[in-house]
């Protein structure tokens, strides 16, 4: 570790997912996902965690703080249990709620990096990665590379002395594209970078990149983990501990912290994320082998198919395929325009993850900003966010719309 961290040994009392309920405690995932960081109420036996809506903390005499809680920005009970939770489904160290995916991600680079650092990262990467990166990070001083991470060569080859990260996005948005993580790991750490593993479309159920050499997970939990399109949240899950005390600093520094609610609400959806992310991945195949033989479509983008690229990759290093997809209309930009508006059940909207199923024109909408960019998707693409209806009322929805 290297970067500008002020750890001046000015206790800040932020309390850091993991401990004693973390991921050595419960062995099964669901289970895990139900009760880590989840133990009833000590005061009042409550069953499920309160929301606590408190900013400050009694003191029993001038520092004497009970549980550690002095102020909300620092720490908030109803925080900790979704941090607790989220280390242990990463099988990390420490975990850490922020207000967005992409405050998580500033918060990241901002404790890893420093200006005149370089970052690597997924050329389709999310725009709003991108974004942060190009217009934001860059005027503080932080170069970036967008790489094709599926190509290792490329990797070796955009890697300099001053590479601080390497940022992989597995499944890629909206190409679907697959990275060997553990190739990357090896790649990283030869190189003195972390690899960095945005962790959003797998979810901690299908993919653990910690587990595959990862440094550091992050999350926007306004996807499957909150998985009911009504809580906007982000999330960061350190391999190691004392890289999580530098970004619980830095946390707490720079103040992004998700709120109690919002916490309450990620930490509701955690507990089906198992349930719902098996019906997610059921559906999203039928539909990835429906439309493959479908005379309209030219390809279907899904790591779950035999012929895709990244199938075996994917097949090593994850336990499904998850529920997102896109595809190639045969006529173009106009063709996937008419199919993303005569679609009915499937919801036109940006975002992903939700029980309800989506579907998205990128090159219009999620990657609009990308056009002229490294980053520009083909004008022909769908993308869908393949909810939890029944398959075959979905599968007629997409008949009607195509036909
Ligand atoms: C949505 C998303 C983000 C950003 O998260 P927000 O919660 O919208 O800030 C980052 N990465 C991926 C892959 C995403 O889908």
């Amino acid at each position: 570790m290297s970067g500008p961290v002020p750890m001046d040994g000015d206790d800040t009392r932020t309390a850091v997912g993991a401990g004693a309920t973390g991921p050595g405690r419960y062995r099964g995932f669901t289970t895990r996902a139900i009760h880590a960081g989840q133990e009833p109420d000590p005061a009042t036996g409550a069953v499920i965690v309160p929301v606590h809506l408190t900013t400050t903390y009694k003191q029993d005499g001038v520092g004497g703080l009970r549980g550690g809680y002095e102020y909300s920005r620092s720490a908030n009970p109803t925080r900790t249990a979704l941090q607790e939770a989220l280390a242990a489904l990463e099988e990390g160290a420490a975990g850490l709620a922020f207000a967005s995916g992409l405050a998580a991600e500033d918060t990241l680079l901002r404790t890893v990096c420093a200006p005149g650092d370089h970052v690597v990262l997924t050329g389709d990467a999310y725009g709003g990665t991108f974004r942060l990166l190009s217009k934001v990070l860059a005027r503080w001083g932080l170069e970036h590379t967008p790489t094709d991470l599926t190509d290792l060569d490329a990797v070796r080859a955009a890697v300099r002395p001053t590479t601080r990260v390497v940022w992989c996005e597995t499944p890629t948005n909206p190409l679907l594209g697959i990275a060997d993580i553990a190739a990357l790991a090896e790649i990283a750490h030869a190189a003195g970078a972390l690899l960095v593993v945005d962790n959003t479309f797998a979810s901690p159920y299908l993919q653990q990149p910690l587990t595959l050499g990862a440094d550091v997970v992050v999350h926007s939990t306004t996807k499957y983990l909150g998985g009911h399109s009504d809580v906007v949240g982000g999330a960061l899950v350190a391999a190691d501990g004392g890289l999580g005390e530098q970004l619980a600093y830095h946390q707490n520094a720079m103040g992004a912290v998700a709120g109690p609610f919002d916490a309450w609400l990620v930490l509701r959806g955690i507990k089906t994320l198992a349930v719902r992310m098996d019906r997610h991945q059921d559906n999203a195949a039928r539909i990835a082998a429906w439309l493959a033989g479908h005379p309209a479509v030219a390809s279907v983008l899904y790591p779950g198919l035999p012929d895709h690229p990244g199938h075996d990759v994917a097949a090593e290093q994850m336990s499904g395929f998850g529920g997102m997809l896109s595809f190639r209309m045969r006529d173009g930009e106009e063709a996937a325009l008419r199919v993303c508006e005569r679609a009915r059940l499937f919801t036109l909207a940006e975002s992903l993850g939700g029980v309800e199923s989506l579907i998205e024109h990128p090159g219009r909408m999620t990657h609009a900003s990308a056009a002229g960019s490294p980053l520009e998707v083909p004008a022909d693409l769908v993308r869908l966010s393949v909810g939890i209806e029944e398959a075959d009322d979905l599968l007629a929805d997409l008949d009607q719309a195509l036909g």
